[in-house]
C-alpha cells in the first residue's frame, strides 16, 4: 500500500473557482489554517475563468425588486430566506471585491429604479483567471493544485476530514479537519454536450450525497440554446427532441447541495458555496447571479467554517481512514481506462436526462446507467488525466443517477426544466422541492413545500433556456 500523506488543518476548501477562492480568502482572513485544493492544474479553464463576467448589481433601494425578480425567475421554488440574504448582500459585494483589487465597468440597471448587472473590466478569455489571481495573491490560505477530492470523511454525523488523490505524487492524501467547504461547481460536464470545460462533473454533489447530506432539486438544470430557437422548438414539443439534442448544451446546475443560511449542509462541519449548491435560484436564474452567488456565499461559508473549526477537535477513526485510502488505491491500481465508461455515462445523461425529457427517456437512462455500473470498477491508470478521469467517472455516475431519480419526480415544465410529457407548469401539485438523501437502503426521496417567507402567491412561471433577463415592469 502506498503510504498516504497527512495534513492537519482547520478548513479544507475544495475548488479554486470564484466560490472556493472567496471561501479560502475569508476563512484564512478569519484566522483559520486553510487549504484550498483543485483537481485541475493551476490556470486550467473552469466555469469561473470562462464566465463572460456579468455580475448582479443592485443598490440598497432596489433590493426588494431584486428579491422579487430572483423568486419570480425561479418559479417560486427558491428558498426565500437565502434569496433575501442574497439580495441584501448584492449592494456591497462589489466593494468587497474591489478591496482585493478587482475592477468593474459602470453598472447597467435593467430600467428606471431597477437592479441590473455590472461587468468586470478585464477583457478576453482570461478575464476570470485574472480575477482569481487577485484572490490568490490576497489570500493567506495554502493553494494546492492537482489534488482530486474523493470523499468527505464523516464520523458521528460530523466532518472529520477529507480524502484526496494527489495526482502528482500518485498517492492518497488525508486531511484531518473539522470543516470542509465544497466549492466544486456544477455538473454540466456530466452531459455529453456542454459549454462547461472538462472537470465540471458535479463531484461535490456526489461527495455530499455520499457523506449523508441532503440535495435539493437536482433535476433543475439549465440548458443553453442558440438565440431565437428555443420558443420555436418548445412549441413543437416532442417532435423537436432531436433538434434540441443537436443544438443544445448543458450550461448550469440550478439544483445541488442543500445549505442553510450559514452555508452549512445537513452534515455538521460540511459547508458548500457556489454552483454546487441548490435552492437559491429555484427553476431558473437571472444572468449574472451565478457569480454574485459565488462571491456572497463563498465569503459566508469561509467565515462560518473558520468559526466552527475553532469549536471542535477531530479524530479520524482508523477504519474510516483505511477505507478512504483503499478506495484511492483501487484507482491507482486500476487497469481499465476510465475514458470510455465516462463517455457512456455522459451520452446516456444527454440522451435521457437532457432537454425535453419524458418519463420513458428517464426510465431508459436509469436502466442504461444500472447496466454499466460495474464497468466503473478497476478504472484508473498511471497518467494524471486517467487518475482524474477515474475519480470523475465515479462522481459523474452518482450525479447522473441522482438527476434521473429527481427528474422522475418532477412532472411539469417550469423555468429551465422541460418535460415533453408534462409541457405545462403545475402550481397545484408541483410547487415543491425534491430532496434526496442517502439512506441505508439507497436513495431516499421526499418533497417539501418551498420556503416562502415573503412572497406567497406564485406567479405564472417563466420558461426558457440558459439564464434569464430581468422581467420588465
Ligand atoms: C461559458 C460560461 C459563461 C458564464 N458566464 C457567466 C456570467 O457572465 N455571469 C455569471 O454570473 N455566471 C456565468 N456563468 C456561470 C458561472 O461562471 C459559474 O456558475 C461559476 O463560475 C461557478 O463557480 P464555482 O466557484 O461554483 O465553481 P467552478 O468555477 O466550476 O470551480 C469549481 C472548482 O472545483 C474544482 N473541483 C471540482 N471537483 C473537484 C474535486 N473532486 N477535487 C478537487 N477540486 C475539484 C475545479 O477544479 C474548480 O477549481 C457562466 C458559465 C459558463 C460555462
Amino acid at each position: 500500500m502506498t503510504p498516504e500523506a497527512q495534513i492537519t488543518c482547520d478548513v479544507v476548501v475544495v475548488g479554486t473557482g470564484a466560490a472556493g477562492m472567496m471561501a479560502g480568502l475569508a476563512a484564512a482572513g478569519s484566522g483559520a489554517r486553510v487549504y484550498v485544493i483543485s483537481k485541475m492544474p493551476h490556470r486550467a479553464p473552469s466555469p469561473t475563468t470562462r464566465a463572460y463576467g456579468d455580475i448582479t448589481w443592485s443598490s440598497e433601494e432596489t433590493t426588494d425588486e431584486l428579491f422579487r425578480q430572483v423568486v419570480e425567475t425561479g418559479g417560486f421554488l427558491n428558498d426565500q430566506r437565502r434569496v433575501r440574504q442574497f439580495a441584501a448582500a448584492v449592494p456591497s459585494v462589489l466593494n468587497k471585491l474591489r478591496i482585493v483589487g478587482c475592477q468593474f465597468d459602470a453598472p447597467k440597471p435593467a430600467g428606471e429604479g431597477m437592479p441590473g448587472t455590472v461587468r468586470w473590466s478585464y477583457r478576453g478569455v482570461d478575464a476570470g483567471e485574472e480575477l482569481l489571481q487577485r484572490f490568490n495573491d490576497g489570500s493567506a490560505a495554502t493553494h494546492m493544485w492537482l489534488f482530486a477530492a474523493t470523499q468527505v470523511l464523516v464520523n458521528d454525523g460530523a466532518v472529520c476530514g477529507l480524502a484526496a488523490l494527489g495526482l502528482k505524487a500518485r498517492e492518497p492524501v488525508i486531511f484531518r479537519c473539522p470543516c470542509v467547504i465544497l466549492a466544486t461547481g456544477g455538473g454540466a460536464a456530466a452531459f455529453e454536450r456542454t459549454d462547461n470545460p472538462p472537470g465540471a462533473t458535479g463531484d461535490g454533489i456526489a461527495m455530499a450525497y455520499e457523506a449523508g447530506a441532503e440535495l435539493v432539486d437536482l433535476e433543475l438544470i439549465s440548458f443553453g440554446y442558440p438565440k431565437g430557437r428555443v420558443t420555436d422548438v418548445l412549441e413543437r414539443g416532442e417532435q423537436a427532441r432531436d433538434e434540441l439534442l443537436d443544438l443544445g448544451y448543458a450550461h448550469y446546475f440550478l439544483g445541488g447541495v442543500r445549505v442553510d443560511e450559514r452555508c452549512e449542509t445537513t452534515v455538521r462541519g460540511l459547508f458548500a458555496a457556489g454552483e454546487v449548491t441548490g435552492g437559491l435560484f429555484g427553476a431558473g436564474r437571472l444572468g449574472g447571479a451565478a457569480l454574485a452567488d459565488c462571491f456572497i456565499f463563498g465569503r459566508q461559508a469561509g467565515h462560518n467554517a473558520a468559526f466552527d473549526a475553532q469549536q471542535r477537535n477531530t479524530v479520524i477513526p482508523q477504519n474510516l481512514h483505511n477505507a478512504a485510502c483503499d478506495r484511492i488505491e483501487e484507482i491507482l491500481r486500476g487497469d481499465r481506462k476510465p475514458g470510455p465508461v465516462q463517455e457512456r455515462i455522459r451520452r446516456i445523461a444527454w440522451q435521457g436526462l437532457g432537454p425535453l425529457k419524458t418519463h420513458a427517456s428517464i426510465q431508459r437512462a436509469i436502466e442504461e446507467l444500472d447496466a454499466i455500473e460495474e464497468d466503473l470498477a478497476f478504472t484508473g491508470g498511471a497518467r494524471r488525466d486517467e487518475m482524474r478521469l477515474a475519480v470523475e467517472a465515479r462522481h459523474t455516475y452518482t450525479v447522473a443517477r441522482l438527476v434521473a431519480e429527481a427528474s422522475l419526480q418532477r412532472e411539469e415544465t417550469r423555468g429551465c426544466y422541460w418535460r415533453a410529457d408534462h409541457p405545462e407548469p403545475d402550481n397545484e401539485a408541483q410547487l415543491r422541492n425534491i430532496v434526496l438523501r442517502k439512506a441505508k437502503r439507497g436513495c431516499e426521496l421526499s418533497s417539501q413545500p418551498p420556503v416562502m417567507t415573503e412572497l406567497t402567491e406564485p406567479t405564472t412561471p417563466r420558461i426558457g433556456a440558459g439564464c434569464f433577463g430581468y422581467i420588465e415592469r
